[in-house]
Parts: C-alpha cells; structure tokens; sequence
C-alpha cells in the first residue's frame, strides 16, 4: 500500500502529539486517542499501543462513507472509533478529533456539570456554555450519541465520569482547544471555591465569538512554529523518536510502506505545539 506524503506526515503528526499530549501531562497512559480526516477516511490511535511504541504505520485507518466496523492496518482501532467517527461525520469542518482523561476536566464530568461563561474564552468552543454528556460505557455507540448531542453546536463537552473531547478543524487545533478546555475546568473549579462567581452575559459571548470569528485564538495554531508568550515552556518532543519501521517497514500485512526518502522529508519542524497547560 503506498500513501502519499502527507498522508504519511498526518499520521507522524498523530503520533508526535500523543507523545505531546502525555510528556505534558494533559494525558496519562494510553487513556487519550486522536484522529484525523484524510480524505474520506478517519486516522485513528490504535487500541493499547503505547504511544512510545507507535510507528506510522500502526495509525489505524477507516471509512468516514460507512459506519461498518472495518479498518486498515495491523492493530484494532482505539475502543472510542465509534464518537471520533460520528464527531468527523457530524462536521465536515472538524479535520481532527482529540480525547483525553484530563484531570480538571475529568474532575468536573464526576460531577456531570456543565460550565457556564465563567471565562470569555468559553466562546473559542462556540457558545455560552460546555455541556456534559450522559453517561454511558466506554467504547459504546450510545456513548457516541450521546456526545454528538453534548457538542451540538459546540466543538468540544465534557464526558460524564469519563473526561473530555474537543474536536478542531485540524490537529493543532483540535490538541489546543483540549489545552484549553482543561485550562477552563481548571479555572471554574478553583473558582467554585469562591463565595462569588460572576458568570458573562450571553451578549457578550456573542460578542467574543464574532471577534473570535476574525482573529481570534483558533488562528494562533495556523503557524505552528511561531512562538508564543507561552510556547516555549510547553514540553517537546522527542525528535528522535523512532517512528519509522526502518528497512522492515514491508510486513505484510498491508500497512503503509513508505520510502525512507519519504520519511527523511519529515523533520518534526513542529515538535513543540503552539499550546501550554495550566500551571498546576
Ligand atoms: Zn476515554
């Protein structure tokens, strides 16, 4: 099977934030998945490789036209396909989907809380509020529905007793609103501790989100490489990392098989996202 250059750069790309996504502590373990639209399939983590172990060509690949259980590669797919592939299906701008067992927004999905406008930047996820979903077990298409119903309108929710995912038209954008949903939970619950809380009108986050819509921070991702105020402290990753198969990359099994030209053109130019987490 051979795959064009940026399909193989996605699922590098895959890669290199899950290993973000843990070196920065906003995952533990292999609880967190990714995807990504590629055409008309959906790239997805694999179920229970470490990340540490991933190659490019364990990214799991499935159709975006059909809702069978059926994919490319040589490892199931993440148990949680079904809500990253209905989340791709449900909008054909969202480009990359983003799960995690986060603890601040974990800590509130215990609760099974929504937060309301306690911070203007709630308005980067498209309106006044982050929803909870309903509860329902792991890996199940219920859960999926139940999600697609949480993020109506919204690019990412809370999970009831389970954690959150945040959808974003590309993989840096769908990994920043996850920094930023967990930035948020942080802050609601340390401000919950307070007697007073004042919560912003629903004209003003109509406000923020028309400001949003011209320049505001789901473009600070567009150029990754840029540094931020806040971007140097955030973890890099490791640029020696061995994705590649090297000269066993052939197995057999149907997997991706690229060209060690190929995968010398992928330098990790965007090794350190263009995000940050809360202080703890
Ligand atoms: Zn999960």
């Amino acid at each position: 099977m051979n795959i064009s250059e940026d399909h193989w750069q996605l699922r590098e790309k895959i890669i290199e934030l899950c290993l973000w996504m843990n070196s920065s502590g906003l995952n533990q373990g292999t609880s967190g998945n990714i995807s990504a639209r590629y055409e008309n399939t959906m790239l997805i983590t694999p179920s229970g490789v470490p990340y540490e172990q991933l190659k490019p060509q364990d990214i799991v690949s499935m159709s975006l036209d059909h809702n069978r259980y059926e994919w490319d590669g040589a490892y199931v797919p993440s148990s949680e396909w079904h809500f990253h592939r209905a989340i791709l299906q449900s909008n054909p701008d969202f480009g990359a989907v983003v799960h995690t067992h986060s603890t601040y927004a974990t800590v509130l999905s215990m609760a099974r809380i929504k937060i309301p406008a306690c911070h203007y930047m709630i308005a980067a996820f498209g309106g006044n509020t982050i929803r909870c979903s309903k509860y329902a077990t792991f890996g199940t298409p219920k859960l999926s529905k139940n999600i697609l119903k949480a993020m109506k309108k919204r690019s990412g929710c809370l999970m009831a007793n389970h954690g959150m995912v945040v959808a974003g038209k590309n993989l840096d954008k769908a990994m920043w609103g996850a920094v930023e949903l967990e930035t948020i939970s942080k802050q609601y619950y340390l401000a919950s501790q307070l007697d007073k809380m004042v919560v912003l009108s629903d004209d003003e986050i109509e406000r923020v989100i028309a400001k949003f819509a011209n320049y505001g921070p789901r473009d600070k991702c567009d150029s990754p490489d840029d540094t931020n105020s806040q971007g140097n402290n955030a973890q890099g990753l490791n640029p020696k990392t061995n994705h590649a198969a090297g000269s066993n990359s052939t197995n057999g099994t149907g997997n991706p098989s690229p060209s060690n030209q190929d995968r010398q053109k992928y330098e990790y130019k965007n090794a350190t996202p263009n995000i940050k987490l809360p202080n703890s």
